[in-house]
């Protein structure tokens, strides 16, 4: 005779194996298995991307969801031949991450990206890509807000309740941060599908906490904000820390968190960035929020789950 609790279990490795057995037959687990193909840009920035870009491909790479390859752009002052050799097909790709901060890149593969991203590709802007391509205006359109000057365009925060909040250009400072440290984060949208189970409020790693943001800020989505305190040299406003913009049919998910390798460690950015490549790339997110996250009192660095 077998007590409940042992029916219970019984019962519950046959409705695993039953399971198992049906997304088999359905192909499932083949369709699961497919990896998302990712682009990460490299080759110039004002930070150190030869550290950066390593922990952004771990952070994909311990998922198994994606596929991850690595470009890097000549470097600055390289000739004009070794540009014309730089034609990355983002077409190959399901989304393109950015952490690039450099000299423009040539015309063609501008409309590329911009034809990839219209088309329904996914772009993911990290930190300082951002900063640039000031002149570019269709990369300004799909970023939203860029490192400008307060002269370049409009301004967007939001108020205590998350209300988005519009200043037009000359209002208020233009690009800048303060000291670095921890600071707390404010999910704004826990609807979408990238912020959905991420506590309202928790701490980041020591990172910049960028302000005064600008660019046209048309069609924006912010997902999360951070308190830019006048004691570490902010704002006192609620400063956007990450957005997305629809772009054609294609998504476009900025963050501004990511200064330094240890920036990056964060369990909380960590887990935004694979939801939202994965978002970005397929239009869903499968990824689960990790059990161990950061607190609205304790910050998380990967290096302590290890
Ligand atoms: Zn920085």
């Amino acid at each position: 005779m077998i007590s409940t609790e042992q029916r219970g279990f019984f019962g519950t490795v046959l409705a695993v194996i039953v399971g198992i057995v049906s997304l088999m037959a359905s192909g499932t687990c083949t369709q699961a298995a497919e990896a998302v193909r990712i682009l990460i840009i490299d080759g110039q920035n004002n930070h150190d991307w030869r550290k950066t870009t390593p922990v952004l491909k771990s952070c994909l790479d311990a998922t198994g969801r994606f596929k991850v390859d690595v470009v890097t752009t000549p470097g600055n002052g390289k000739p004009a031949e070794d540009w014309n050799a730089f034609r990355p097909k983002f077409t190959d790709y399901d989304a393109v991450m950015s952490n690039y901060n450099g000299q423009s890149w040539p015309e063609p593969v501008q409309k590329s990206l911009e034809e990839f991203v219209s088309g329904g590709g996914g772009l993911v802007i990290v930190h300082a890509a951002n900063n640039a391509f000031p002149e570019w205006a269709e990369y300004n359109k799909m970023i939203g807000l860029g490192w400008r000057g307060a002269d370049y365009g409009a301004r967007v925060t939001t108020d205590n309740d998350g209300k988005l909040v519009l200043k037009e250009k000359n209002q208020g400072p233009g690009a800048g941060h303060g000291s670095q440290h921890d600071f707390a984060v404010i999910v704004r949208d826990r609807q979408n599908p990238v912020m959905a189970g991420i506590p309202a409020e928790w701490m980041h790693v020591k990172d910049e906490l960028y302000h005064g943001q600008r660019g046209p800020a048309a069609n924006m989505n912010i997902l999360a904000t951070a308190f830019s305190a006048k004691s570490t040299g902010g704002t006192d406003e609620h400063e956007p820390m990450v957005w997305w913009i629809p772009y054609g049919k294609g998504k476009v998910l900025t963050t501004v968190f990511g200064h330094g390798d240890y920036s990056m460690k964060c369990v909380g950015f960590q887990t935004i960035l694979a939801r939202g490549t994965e978002w970005v790339a397929t239009d869903k997110v499968t990824l689960p929020v990790p059990a161990m996250f950061p607190t609205a009192t304790a910050k998380l660095s990967i290096d302590d789950v290890k």
